[in-house]
């Protein structure tokens, strides 16, 4: 059994966190494959090591001094390695970090030395090899992620390796230039390494015990989620449930390799697992609730348009020729419904109007701005019946007008439009209708 354990920049913020990782990596033979994030925020108002590195090389681009920053940066780690009474100089790294800086080596550079550095301390501090993440994670010249020759690579990398730290974040062009993926991309790295050396489970440690059915910023204490599968975590992930980076599952889901989210601060919770399928009957009826604000909705109207083939294309390619993506196309009979992101909509919207006009020929079309969508997702909807019933009587009881409602053909999820007044009511009315008050 081979486990492969991501630490989050928060689990790695300081000495101190750092030991509660090296405990957890110790208490579990099978966790040999480390992949770190560089050190967070030590408290609220503290800066993330990543941010500090972006500050900093954005003076160097512009020509001006940053030798203070930088020194910054490195008192950060040599607290940690002060904290942990390691005999390691980060001096060569320093220098080399400083000469690049000035020879404007790029943002992606720069950003991704917080890991790379981190993963040295660790390494250092667990006595794990140090494999650089530069060596094996490929980038295409395109800049899309090379997943096949990654994980290739990475496979023959630590086939004959007992035990590693891969620094997360990053990877490099076929050139060796570094190129990091987006924020909070080790997540991804974490799930690269887990596919490439076959793990058994890729955990990934943070400061939270998993996911929570709903936004704790909306519901008191809501209760964690124990079992998720892939597809209802894309659902909620897509809807603004965050924990974990939207392309973390792709690597460890061809594989069928799950991801157990833990918490480093309390590593006796269970966390959550995501699975890709499983017969554990979830404990409710709904898996989770997320949820976004800032969506319009254009109403296009015509007479006899469910008879007129075509007219949906012609409708879309208003939007595609203004370079908008649309979220959710509800129909009628002579009704079609566009819900577009309002910030990216709002400086088009007349552009797609009269687009709109001149492809389609609609007898009439409304705007209406402010609205939000929630998305109601759950495995267990297949097979229960009345779920949307009760979604709406208890959305009724809230004194909430439903603008909207679209059930995917998968019955995993239900999504609803109301006004984004409405959205933290709504989403109250959901959870206690399904999670405090069971039928
Ligand atoms: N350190 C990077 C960030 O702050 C990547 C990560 O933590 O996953 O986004």
């Amino acid at each position: 059994m081979k486990k492969v354990v991501k630490f989050g920049g928060s689990s790695l913020a300081s000495a101190e966190q750092f030991k509660k990782a090296g405990d957890i990596i110790r208490a579990d033979r099978e966790r040999k494959f480390v992949v770190p994030s560089a050190p967070g925020k030590r408290s609220p108002d503290d800066t993330k090591v990543t941010d500090m590195l972006y500050a900093c090389y954005a003076l160097a681009e512009e020509g001006q001094e940053f030798k203070t920053e930088l020194q910054a940066i490195r008192n950060r780690y040599q607290e940690i390695i002060d904290g942990l009474e390691l005999q390691l100089s980060l001096d060569k790294e320093f220098q080399e970090i400083e000469k690049n800086f000035r020879e404007k080596a790029g943002s992606d550079y720069a950003a991704s030395r917080g890991e790379y550095l981190n993963g040295i301390v660790m390494a250092s501090y667990l006595g794990y090899e140090f494999v650089d993440a530069a060596e094996a994670v490929l980038f295409g010249p395109d800049g899309e992620f090379d997943s096949e020759e990654t994980n290739r690579r990475l496979r023959e990398r630590l086939q004959n390796t007992e035990a590693a730290v891969i620094p997360g974040f990053y990877g490099a062009y076929a050139d060796g230039t570094v190129k990091t993926f987006s924020r909070g991309g080790s997540d991804i790295t974490g799930s690269i390494v887990a596919r490439a050396i076959k793990a058994n489970v890729y955990e990934n440690w943070t400061d939270v015990s998993g996911f929570l059915i709903a936004d704790p910023r909306i519901i008191y204490k809501p209760e964690g989620i124990e079992t998720i599968t892939y597809k209802e975590l894309r659902e909620l992930s897509y809807m603004g449930a965050t924990v974990l980076h939207e392309d973390a599952i792709f690597p460890v889901r061809r594989e069928g390799i799950p991801i157990n989210i833990r918490n480093t601060n309390a590593p006796e919770d269970n966390g959550t697992w995501i699975v890709e399928s499983t017969c554990q009957k979830p404990k409710y009826v709904i898996t989770g609730i997320a949820g976004k604000k800032g969506f319009c909705s254009v109403n296009i109207d015509k007479d006899m348009m469910n008879s007129e083939i075509g007219f949906g294309r012609k409708v879309l390619q208003a939007f595609e020729e203004n370079g908008i993506s649309f979220e959710h196309v509800p129909s009628g009979i002579d009704t079609m419904t566009v819900f577009v992101h309002q910030d990216e909509f709002m400086h088009k919207e007349q552009q797609v109007v009269s687009a709109i006009h001149r492809l389609a020929e609609p007898d009439h079309i409304e705007i209406e701005g402010d609205l939000a969508l929630i998305a109601v997702v759950g495995r267990g909807m297949k097979s229960t019946r009345g779920t949307a019933g009760r979604i709406f009587s208890a959305l009724a009881h809230a004194n909430v007008n439903v603008k909207m409602i679209d059930q995917g053909s998968s019955e995993l999820n239900i999504i609803i439009g109301v006004a984004n007044s409405d959205f933290e009511s709504a989403i109250k009315a959901i959870y206690d209708i399904f999670v405090r008050i069971q039928l």
